[in-house]
């Protein structure tokens, strides 16, 4: 089968590879019929590069058709339409009963010392080949699939239960905005775009978003948030405080994690080939790449609330452990539990469309393309903002 495979930093190829097998009687095998690509596996493709061997596959949003079954998954069947959980988890073991399935002890990846095993995450997270290519093992598969309706919906309506809705989901539930509170949410990329709408809907009655690219400025005014500009408003603490009667935002969500970001560039991590063998410098600051956790932290109010979807990892993970400390705050992080929030979400993925997941994908590309479009999305590009890679097409 034809699959993405990451080969260097920022070098990232569709490679023919054996196609998957069924392993383990929990597994499933699926055909892919839509795989996004996320933040995260920029963060894979870029500076978590070390984590990775040449030629794991990447990608963890998919949604697809089964095409063969474990003698122990009895719950779905040859056919059906499937969204599938980013984490892998047993569904049985203590965490996933509590609805921490991304803390799963059956799947957790001890050696590491990190969480429940995830798709496309190479050894970080259980070695697991992705989900961008045309086929995908998904082992537990008596847990994680959810099962759709066979219906003209296209993929776009659901494929986001895979991972970014449950993602800004967690993230404002954790941000426990009280009733008609404040929230600033750093970063209008996938997540931070769905975080500013969910929060929106579970009835915060200020919501703001806080990025540079004006795409996705003007994408958030479009659904009625109040966006500040980081290229015009160099004080975003002060433009809050202003905005929330001196004190700052109730709750604050990092939905940037690592990047790079305006200040001057200290780090020369590599060269990468983009699009058409075009070549380009991409330069990243250490500094930087934590700018919008210690703006949050900065911006909230006191006994507020500080709420991290964005991913940090490896050297890119200090915390202004004084500033939480005086300013009494609780924090929240973590991979998403997908599964917990499945069932709350699935009812507003309707006609109506409240949380304009019909509105988030500018660009539907064949898995060929794989290379020019991370190459897009990580330099934001040709107003990219989400991108499904389309193995059939
Ligand atoms: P993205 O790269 O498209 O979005 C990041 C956005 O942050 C961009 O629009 C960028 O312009 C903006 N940004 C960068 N620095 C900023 C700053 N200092 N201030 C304000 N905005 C800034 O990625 P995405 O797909 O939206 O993912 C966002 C984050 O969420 C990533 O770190 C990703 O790894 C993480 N994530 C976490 C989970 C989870 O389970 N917790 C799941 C999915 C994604
Ligand atoms: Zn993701």
């Amino acid at each position: 089968m034809r699959a993405v495979t990451w080969q260097d930093v920022n070098d990232v190829r569709v490679e023919t590879v054996p196609d998957p097998r069924i392993e383990q009687p929990t597994d499933a095998i699926i055909s892919v019929t839509s795989s996004g690509i996320c933040g995260s596996d920029l963060h894979l493709a870029g500076p978590m590069g070390r984590y990775m061997c040449r030629g794991d596959i990447l990608g963890h949003e998919a949604i697809g058709i089964v095409e063969e079954l474990g003698p122990e998954v009895t719950r779905l069947s040859v056919g059906d339409r499937v969204v599938v959980p980013f984490n892998i988890a047993c569904g049985d073991c203590g965490y996933c009963r509590t609805g921490l399935t991304s803390q799963c002890s059956t799947t957790r990846v001890r050696g590491q010392g990190t969480g429940a095993a995830q798709f496309g995450y190479s050894a970080l997270y259980g070695q697991v080949p992705g989900a961008q290519a045309e086929y995908l093992r998904v082992p537990q598969a008596q847990f994680g699939p959810v099962v759709l309706p066979h219906d003209n919906e296209p993929d776009q309506r659901y494929l986001f239960l895979s991972d970014i809705l449950p993602t800004a989901w967690q993230a404002v539930i954790y941000a426990e905005v009280p009733p008609c509170g404040s929230v600033a949410v750093w970063g209008l990329g996938p997540v931070g775009q769905l975080c500013t709408r969910i929060a929106w809907q579970l009835g915060a009655d200020q919501v703001f978003g806080i990025d540079r690219v004006p795409e996705r400025l003007a994408m958030a005014r479009r659904h009625g948030i109040h966006v500040i500009d980081t290229r015009k408003v160099s004080d975003v603490t002060e433009a809050l405080r202003e905005l929330t009667g001196g004190e700052g935002p109730d709750a604050v969500i990092d939905a940037v994690g690592m990047e790079a970001h305006g200040a001057p560039p200290a780090v020369l991590l590599h060269r990468s080939a983009g699009a058409g063998g075009a070549s380009a410098e991409v330069v990243e600051s250490s500094r930087d790449r934590v700018a919008a956790l210690h703006q949050s932290i900065d911006a909230v109010r006191r006994g507020g609330t500080v709420s991290v979807a964005g991913v940090y990892a490896g050297p890119f993970d200090p915390l202004p452990m004084l500033q939480l400390f005086d300013k009494q705050l609780t924090m929240r992080f973590g991979q998403a539990n997908v599964r917990q929030w499945v069932d709350e979400i699935m009812p507003m993925l309707n006609a109506d469309d409240p949380l304009g997941v019909m509105d988030l994908v500018t660009h539907r590309l064949p898995l060929e393309s794989a290379s020019e479009a991370y190459w897009m999305f990580q330099q934001k590009r040709d107003r990219c903002i989400k991108v499904i890679l389309e193995p059939g097409r």
